[in-house]
């Protein structure tokens, strides 16, 4: 559902990211980790059409983003680490402006479910400048998940949520995900990635260091076999994937 192949962004001349190749299935939830300024925004917002790559090609739900742009665009929703709500609109009317925006035709039968189930549904009148940072993260999701897309893209969608606020966004993402969307997650939480995520792609300098199950990973790693993600990570972060026996 979302190909990148040999995706480097370069910034006068240094790159942020090189030579990046990897694949989402529908269906699969894919984290994105690395170390802060490893790439993970870049890799987002080019895949979003927002960044455009030095090199390499990024296709999404059979789009090529270069030849396509308005076809991928329209499969995928991206949602930025910092949530941009409009001050001025409520809860409810963000949901409207995105139906239109998208031509979304049954918006109304499915913003309140969506509401009740992100926990925002008391806050249906409320203005967007009143709310937490939490509650405008959610916010940013619902409007995304309105759209129901082939492709979500989510930029540390945990960060400022509350203990249940978290445990609620991964039953909604695995949800997304079991109705066949394919989700990337970029994220510094590594035990909710490994908890949530089927597999795991860790950057290190814009390059891939490894990319695999939590099992591959620690194979990677050559670490032994109950290792945490965490500790998978550090090992590789640190001295380097081992070479493939
Ligand atoms: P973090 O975990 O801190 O959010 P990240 O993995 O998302 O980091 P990016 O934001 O993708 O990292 O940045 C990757 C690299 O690209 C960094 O070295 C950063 O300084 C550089 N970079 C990003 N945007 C620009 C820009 N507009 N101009 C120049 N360099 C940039």
């Amino acid at each position: 559902m979302i190909e990148v192949e040999g995706f480097t962004k370069s910034y006068d001349g240094l790159a942020a990211v090189s030579d990046l190749s990897f694949a989402v299935q529908a269906g699969e939830i894919l984290g994105l980790v690395g170390p802060n300024g490893a790439g993970k925004t870049t890799t987002l917002r080019a895949i979003a059409g927002i960044l455009r790559p030095t090199r390499g090609r990024i296709t999404v739900a059979g789009h090529e983003l270069e030849r396509e742009p308005v076809a991928a665009k329209l499969a995928l929703a991206y949602v930025p680490d910092t949530p941009h709500p409009y001050d001025l609109l409520t809860v409810g009317e963000h949901l409207r402006f995105t139906a239109l925006a998208y031509r979304i035709e049954d918006s109304e039968a499915r913003a309140g479910p969506l509401l009740a189930e992100l926990e925002l549904l008391e806050k249906r009148d409320a203005l967007a400048s009143t709310l937490s940072r939490g509650m405008q993260q959610k916010l940013a999701i619902a409007c995304a998940f309105l759209r129901e897309p082939r492709a979500i893209l989510l930029d540390e969608p945990l960060t400022g949520l509350d203990p249940r606020g978290i445990r609620d966004m991964r039953e909604s993402i695995r949800r997304r995900a079991g109705a066949g969307a394919a989700i990337l997650i970029s994220s510094h939480l590594l035990e909710l990635v490994e908890k949530l995520c089927h597999r795991v792609l860790i950057l290190h300098r814009g390059a891939r260091l490894a990319l695999g199950t939590l099992d591959e990973i620690r194979a990677a790693a050559a670490i032994h076999r109950d290792a945490t993600l965490e500790e998978a990570f550090f090992a590789i972060t640190e001295r380097g994937p081992s070479p493939p026996s």
